[in-house]
């Protein structure tokens, strides 16, 4: 049976998903090795939830993503001795130019790597287990999938910054992230709400990772986020849109470093920060100490803020989508959300937003609230699928 692997790497976890091509893609296991180069855990189920691998590892023998790629290409030969048709990987930045999934040779690696500097904390963990995979078997054909790409249709008036001209040409932009999330969403879109589809649609992939799309005709056209995933929303541990002036102040008058300021801006701030108690909205809810309410109030109100800023670019909005682990899991928050939106027309069904279904606002809502499940790495095998088959 042949196969393909998806992959996302992270600085210290290599999550993967296996598909089988045969009678359409199916998806046939997920797993990730965690704790890579400290304490290496192996955990993989199958498509029915079963446990296929759960195995400590250790730490000498998967030092780094290079050797957790191997380890789990071993892992999989063992398990399923099937044909390996083609791995997918996502990479978060396309950078100006990639505007598809593209199959990997030595040049696109090499305009990738260019790319580094343009995230340098995720973009070398995304290409690590590509150069690892084509050392041992070159001969499997390779697709990165942008995080970028699906907003490369925007306006160079929403794409710049206010900076000199020459930054631009640079590369000093907005590019917009979550792409695949969005892809999957606005494609799903026809087929589960066909007479808003065509209109215009703010998708909000709430997850650790917190950013909203603004969708004409299923086309993004403006994102929250810009140069790095750091703009927009407060998330999980990132801050979110901040007043440059904040950065300068910590460097100049706090004396802080550049990597001090990385730290705190990508890994100590958002609803962490905030809150003092933790980044994960469930423990949030949980709490009854009034600073994970307030994070969770700041978080609210933002979006709510951006929602509007999004629907300006649409000129109106027919539809808001709630997709990622926050949207599609917690009615409470997707409440306090729709709550916000009044004023653009929502009315919130609270037995179906109890429910999770598919649509969440009352027949009479001027705007449609609906719930739509993400799914990246699918999205990652089509592509991946439809370029080796090219
Ligand atoms: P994702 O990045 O899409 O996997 O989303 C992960 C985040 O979703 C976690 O950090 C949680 O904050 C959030 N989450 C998952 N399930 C729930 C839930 N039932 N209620 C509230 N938040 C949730």
């Amino acid at each position: 049976m042949d196969i393909i692997l998806v992959v996302n790497a992270g600085s210290s976890s290599l999550k993967f998903e296996v598909f089988t091509i045969e009678g359409g893609l199916s998806r046939l296991m997920k797993g990730q090795m965690e704790g890579i180069g400290t304490a290496p855990h192996l955990r993989v189920k199958g498509a029915d939830g079963a446990v296929l691998a759960d195995e400590t590892h250790d730490p000498a023998a998967v030092p780094d993503l290079p050797a957790a790629m191997n380890h789990v290409g071993a892992w999989l030969r063992e398990q399923h001795p099937g044909t390996l048709a083609g791995v997918g990987h996502r990479v978060v930045h396309g950078g100006p130019d990639y505007e598809r999934p593209v199959l990997l040779d030595e040049t696109v690696l090499a305009d990738l790597e260019r790319y580094v500097p343009l995230a340098p904390l995720h973009q070398p963990n995304n290409l690590a287990p590509i150069r690892a995979i084509r050392q041992f078997r070159a001969d499997v054909p390779q697709v990165a999938c942008f995080d970028t790409s699906f907003h490369h249709g925007h306006s160079a008036v929403a794409d710049h910054y206010a900076i000199p001209e020459h930054f631009f040409a640079e590369g000093v932009r907005r590019y917009g992230f979550h792409g695949l999330s969005y892809e999957y969403v606005a494609g799903r879109l026809p087929e589960l709400a066909p007479d808003v589809a065509g209109g215009r649609v703010i998708v909000a992939h709430l997850g650790s990772g917190a950013s909203l799309c603004a969708l004409s005709a299923g086309r993004s056209i403006e994102s929250t986020l810009g140069f790095t995933a750091l703009d927009g929303l407060p998330m999980g541990t990132r801050c979110g849109q901040i007043d440059p002036g904040v950065i300068l102040y910590l460097l100049d008058q706090k004396g802080m470093t550049v990597h001090e300021v990385q730290d705190l801006i990508y890994k100590e701030s958002g609803l962490k920060g905030l809150s003092g108690i933790s980044n994960d909205v469930r423990v949030l809810l949980e709490s009854a100490e009034p600073a994970a309410g307030f994070a969770l109030d700041h978080f609210v109100y933002r979006i709510g803020l951006n929602a509007g800023m999004l629907a300006a670019s649409l000129g109106g909005l027919d539809a808001f989508v709630f997709t990622a682990g926050i949207g599609e899991n917690s009615p409470d928050m997707r409440a306090r959300i729709a709550a916000r939106l009044e004023w653009l027309g929502a009315k919130l069904d609270p037995d179906s937003n109890a429910r999770g279904d598919l649509v969440i606002s009352t027949p009479d809502s001027r705007l449609r609230l609906l719930v739509v499940p993400t799914d990246e790495e699918l999205m990652i095998a089509r592509h991946t699928l439809s370029l080796i088959r090219a």
